[in-house]
């Protein structure tokens, strides 16, 4: 989960990062007393700036600064609704203004392919750092960090050296880095970003924009993660998935998908894709990618169709099961009342291939069932076809 300036902000005060006062607002008359509480620190100078989960916010006029509460609602007024890169700005962050000296990058992520994780960090920052890394490679440095002991002090000074700090800078920002590295392992995030970390006129370190992804896999360790998620931009099918337990992720073709493991459901999206370029001339795709697991329950299936049939995309539905511990018989009962328990809101076509553990017993299931919308297909193949054609005409 990306989290929004703001909430990467709490989090970093949270952990003890500097950071500046701030407070959120959703309409601009009330960034005016907002801009009196947080500008009482820097002369009334406040900075107001668009909550949207993308980068370039500056370039783009959703970053502003105002000397007064009258120019932050003006401020306010022209960035709330502002379209940025297509997300529309819903929110606007009245932030104490810093008096900038020097502008610094520092990011920490998860390096997947080096099986490690990896700081970067740069004397110029405040720009775009991937035009940093492609023009002037040597301008930031990346260090390859062991997760077991993370960012001790002796670390930190390492990462700033290599970027190129002077000792008397090593000594100011190195506190700020250990900090970072607690928001990064205490929240179990999966990347740590400040652009810019800035040093103020006097002297100051200062985290003065966040971006934190939040590693989902680790919720359940983390309570007060569930408060940051945003629901109100969450897809509303992929919402009501989540609270039914299942792992569906919302595509947007018209052929509805339901496997049992991630990695079947992973090559039936691939067949599904392929059929409907072979087959239907690119009009058929897949709609969703939704793994029930192992254990496919009545209930489970029921669900999944649930969700699937109120894709209004959706024009027909592949389930491509492999029967392992749950067998196909189980998963034939499974359908057939799943249709049951949906009635009338059971609508589109059903292309369904079984095979593995007890198939025959489970084609049989299905066929004395005998449902209208049911169609049996022995090969992967041949249902991906199938399920395409329906969707296509
Ligand atoms: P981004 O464009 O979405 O990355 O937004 P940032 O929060 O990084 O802001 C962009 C730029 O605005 C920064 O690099 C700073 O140069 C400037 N800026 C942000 N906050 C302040 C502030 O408090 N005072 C001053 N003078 N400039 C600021
Ligand atoms: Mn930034």
């Amino acid at each position: 989960m990306d989290l929004f300036e703001y909430q990467a902000r709490d989090l970093f005060e949270k952990h003890g990062v500097p950071v500046l006062a701030a407070e959120v607002v959703t309409d601009a008359a009330d960034a005016g007393p907002a801009a009196e509480r947080v500008g009482a620190g820097s002369g009334g100078v406040v900075v107001v700036k668009a909550q949207v989960k993308v980068g370039g916010r500056g370039k783009a006029g959703g970053v502003k600064l105002a000397r007064s509460p009258q120019e932050a609602v003006e401020a306010a007024e022209q960035i709330l609704g502002m379209d940025i890169k297509g997300h529309t700005v819903g929110a606007v962050m009245i932030a104490q203004g810093a008096k900038i000296a020097e502008e610094y990058y520092f990011s920490l992520l998860l390096d997947r392919t080096n099986r490690s994780l990896l700081a970067m960090c740069s004397k110029e920052g405040g720009v775009d750092i991937e035009t940093l890394a492609e023009e002037r490679p040597e301008a930031l440095a990346r260090v390859s960090v062991d997760a077991r002991t993370g960012i001790d002090d002796a670390t930190a000074r390492h990462i700033l050296e290599q970027a190129g700090f002077d000792t008397a800078d090593v000594d100011a920002i190195a506190p700020a880095l250990v900090r970072l590295w607690d928001v990064y392992q205490g929240e179990d995030a999966t990347l740590v970003e400040v652009n810019p970390m800035v040093k103020t006129e006097d002297g100051q370190v200062l985290a003065l924009d966040g971006k934190v992804t939040l590693d989902d896999n680790a919720d359940f360790r983390h309570e007060d993660h569930a408060a940051l998620a945003d629901t109100a931009a969450a897809d509303p099918l992929e919402a009501k998935a989540k609270e039914m337990g299942l792992n569906y992720v919302k595509l947007d073709g018209n052929v509805g998908i339901i496997g049992n493991g991630a990695g079947l459901v992973m090559s039936t999206l691939d067949v599904v894709a392929y059929a409907g370029e072979e087959h239907t001339g690119g009009r058929a795709k897949p709609a969703n990618f939704l793994d029930i697991g192992g254990g496919a329950s009545a209930e489970v299936m029921s669900n999944g169709l649930d969700v699937i049939l109120n894709d209004d995309q959706v024009r027909s539905v592949f389930v491509n099961v492999f029967g392992g511990i749950t067998a196909c018989d189980a998963v034939a009962t499974g359908i057939v009342s799943a249709l049951e328990i949906l009635g009338d809101e059971a609508t589109k076509p059903l292309v369904v291939r079984l095979d593995g553990n007890n198939v025959e017993e489970g084609r049989a299931i299905l066929a004395r069932a005998d449902h209208p919308l049911v169609t049996i297909e022995d090969t992967m193949d041949g249902a991906a076809r199938r399920a395409a054609e329906l969707a296509a005409n």
